[in-house]
């Protein structure tokens, strides 16, 4: 019996070893410090996280060491990618994260370009495909990847109740992938109703859809008004950015938000309109 255990134990040891070090190396991560320097940076960069209670303010430092541990920044044309780029990039993802217990587990790359790029992208017509060149300041990929503008990352932090804010923008399509598809359906929180969500969100998208098409203006960006997963990432810029005024404009997306990130960043000190 006792060699049977042994074999057995030999037979599962590289990938429960494998394991058992990624869970501790987690672990040890969600509980590292950051140097005084890096918390000046962000709170300097990124001024949002000024208003976090104490409470949530303490699990800051955390997910950002591990977002950096586990994501690659990649620099492009020629941009030198510095520490403070990567703080503020990982503090601004880490921020939508920060009440629950969601991880980016298929992030693995951000790559920065100096501004505003050109991404390609192909119109499928019948049988004929167009290509065209879009300009952008991000995009969110399936696959683990993330690319951002560095000037709008950086305006987007540092203008924090404006409503809109690029890295919130493409990282809550990240959030809403974690379900298999980018949809706008993310993956809810422990006891959240799906058809409450649903009912919230497909009633708030149908009039925004509808002001927009008349040529209204409403407490949410018209981009929203393009497709499902573009009004969740634009929702999730205000809710963040503009929390009151999505609170006192659409009640229900505030609700449901504030479940799935499990925060009310409306009663955050100084959160502005
Ligand atoms: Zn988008």
């Amino acid at each position: 019996m006792i060699y049977f255990l042994i074999l057995f134990a030999l037979a599962i040891s590289p990938f429960a070893l494998y394991e058992f070090l990624k869970r501790r190396r987690r672990r040890r991560l969600l509980s590292t410090a950051l140097t005084p320097s890096q918390t000046a940076e962000i709170a300097r960069a990124v001024p949002l996280t000024r208003q976090l209670p104490p409470a949530l303010r303490a699990k800051l430092d955390g997910k950002v060491s591990l977002f950096l541990d586990q994501v690659e920044f990649v620099g492009c044309e020629g941009l030198d990618v510095t520490e403070g780029m990567q703080l503020s990039i990982a503090a601004q993802a880490c921020l939508l994260i920060i009440g629950s217990d969601m991880w980016y587990d298929n992030l693995r790359t951000v790559l920065i370009y100096p501004g505003a790029f050109k991404s390609r992208t192909q119109r499928h017509s019948g049988y004929v495909v167009q290509e065209q060149d879009t300009v952008r300041l991000g995009e969110s990929w399936g696959h683990g990847r993330i690319v951002l503008s560095w000037q709008h990352s950086e305006q987007g932090a540092a203008e924090a109740h404006d409503g809109q804010n690029v890295v919130f923008h493409e990282f809550a399509h990240q959030i809403d992938d974690l379900s298999g598809q980018t949809n706008g359906v993310p993956v809810l929180a422990d006891g959240q109703s799906f058809a409450e969500w649903e009912n919230a969100i497909l009633t708030a998208f149908t009039t925004h859809v509808s002001e927009v098409s008349k040529g209204h203006k409403t407490v949410l960006d018209a981009y929203g008004a393009t497709a499902h997963e573009e009004f969740f990432a634009v929702a999730v810029e205000l809710f963040f950015e503009r929390p009151a005024a999505l609170k006192a404009d659409e009640p229900a997306v505030y609700k449901q938000l504030a479940k799935l990130f499990q925060l009310d960043p409306a009663a955050w000190p100084d959160a502005a309109v």
